[in-house]
């Protein structure tokens, strides 16, 4: 393969060259969100890193199957496997059914996602339509010895997996600092050590999502959702497994665990994590109370947003700092994504204008080669955007007349523009975002003028005159025509 694209495990803590299981096939499995809140920035940032990601790999050739999955049960308040499941805590303060919640909120992310362009995964395996593999799993990890069971739930035995396999290397964390760390148990907790994380969990009396096992009425911990929906769809081993740089611990240790408990073996080859988005410097989160939505961004409604920011711009600007750096939220940083987006896509208006020379006097295979060498050096989208801007330079002086460009040069060059901002970043020129709105608004005063002609022509003058002032009052300016009339927005 031409491009070799090389990618930072954070495992192993350096760069590799990515080289798949299975010769022309990628596997990638991302973690999805838990879905009982609206998607915030915080959310955007994985689905725009994978989806990069997923746009790249197939762009150079792979085939692949991307499994992004919904968290729809297990997911506790409290990640010491103690509180209410989070989607039935919401459940219950909106006097809903949790699958309610799972489908209000599952629908709002799809919404979002289409609208920051961000592809749909090849599956999108739900926890709770999986509960059969998750028996499975625990089946396994209890019949291998690491885990145990205690008054109807079962426990990961993290203390008897230490001692064959090393715990933490994902996230650096050692198990004497996790002990030393952890609170004392009382004698009365089902658990022999607060290191252990429960694998399945004994419902109580009032849990409403529950389901039968050998242990008794439970449902799954959220950890092991993962394990066994990876395994299904990508196999025991699988090529990359992707997430928030907050998932390393525990859930993602927690996942290299359960895989190695059950199998004997990483699942695993390459681990990859998005960093933070931060906001004056702290992580931006829902139970932080300092998140912004997706909806706000997009409708300008939050007391630290200066006006709206359409989805592309958002897009642009997770792309323009690596994945792995933290991205600061400010209104001058979505300001400046924008007018740098918007100069882009102009030069790629005067790019298509453009004619050819005899001969070139521009660098354009040059120009093509760091952009490639910027995405295959750990999807190095900030570095590969500066190389376009320098590109931008380029094509204002080919318009100027100050350089020129020979044929074969210039459907490179508008090959290289279409196939990055549109192709492999995933931006839109303006007019495809708005088509859709323009013309819905445009058909609605077109209605409302067709409206007028027919009181008119009922010499019902007083609705005429209400529609034409109603409209003068929002701006419109209505002309009356030979034909009828026509407006326009003053
Ligand atoms: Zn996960």
């Amino acid at each position: 393969m031409e491009n070799q694209l090389q990618i930072y495990n954070t495992l192993s803590r350096k760069k590799e060259v990515f080289e798949p299981l299975h010769p022309g096939k990628a596997g990638l499995y991302v973690c999805g969100p838990t879905v009982y809140s609206k998607a915030h920035l915080g959310h955007a940032r994985p689905a725009v890193t994978y989806d990069l990601l997923f746009r790249y790999l197939k762009h150079i050739g792979y085939k692949v199957r991307y499994v992004r999955n919904i968290t729809d049960v297990g997911h506790l308040v409290n990640d010491a496997d103690e509180g209410e499941d989070k989607i039935a805590k919401r459940a219950r303060l909106e006097e809903l059914e949790p699958m309610e919640i799972v489908q209000i909120y599952t629908n709002d992310y799809h919404k979002n996602m289409q609208q920051l362009n961000v592809l749909p995964p090849s599956i999108e395996p739900r926890a709770t339509g999986h509960i059969i593999e998750q028996i499975e799993t625990v089946e396994k990890i209890l019949a291998a010895g690491y885990a145990y069971e205690s008054n109807g739930s079962v426990y990961f035995d993290v203390e008897k997996y230490a001692k064959d396999y090393p715990y933490g290397e994902l996230s650096g964390r050692k198990i004497e600092d996790l002990q030393a760390n952890t609170r004392q148990l009382d004698g009365q907790d089902e658990k022999r050590s607060s290191l252990d994380f429960a694998i399945w969990k004994k419902a109580a009396p009032e849990h409403i999502m529950r389901w039968p096992s050998k242990w008794g009425d439970g449902f799954p911990g959220w950890h092991v959702e993962c394990t066994a929906m990876s395994c299904k769809y990508l196999g025991e081993t699988f090529d990359i497994h992707g997430g928030g740089m907050d998932l390393t611990f525990p859930h993602h240790e927690a996942e290299i665990a359960q895989a190695k408990a059950a199998n004997g073996h990483d699942a695993v080859r390459y681990w990859m994590h998005n960093n933070m988005v931060t906001l004056n410097g702290q992580k931006m989160g829902k139970s932080l109370g300092n998140a912004i939505s997706l909806d706000d961004f997009f409708e300008g409604n939050h007391p630290l947003l200066e006006k709206a920011y359409k989805p592309m711009t958002i897009r642009f600007f997770m792309l323009m700092a690596h994945y792995r750096s933290t991205l600061d939220f400010s209104n001058e940083a979505l300001q400046a994504a924008e007018k740098g987006m918007e100069r882009l896509l102009k030069a790629v208006e005067t790019l298509d204008k453009l004619e050819s020379s005899a001969t070139s006097t521009v660098q354009v295979a040059e120009l093509k080669s760091k952009c490639y060498q910027a995405m295959n050096d750990d999807l190095n989208s900030p570095i590969a955007i500066a190389h376009l801007f320098d590109g931008v330079k380029m094509i204002n002086s080919l318009a100027d007349g100050k350089a020129s460009i020979s044929a074969d040069d210039l459907k490179e060059l508008k090959t290289l523009y279409s196939t990055f901002l549109f192709d492999l970043f995933g931006l839109q020129q303006p007019e495809q975002q708005d088509n859709a709105n323009t013309e819905a608004y445009e058909h609605a005063i077109d209605l409302l003028l067709q409206l007028r002609q027919e009181a008119k022509a009922n010499k019902d003058w007083g609705t005429a005159d209400k529609i034409r002032d109603e409209l003068s009052k929002l701006g419109f300016v209505v002309k009356d025509t030979k034909d009828g009339s026509s407006w326009e927005l003053k």
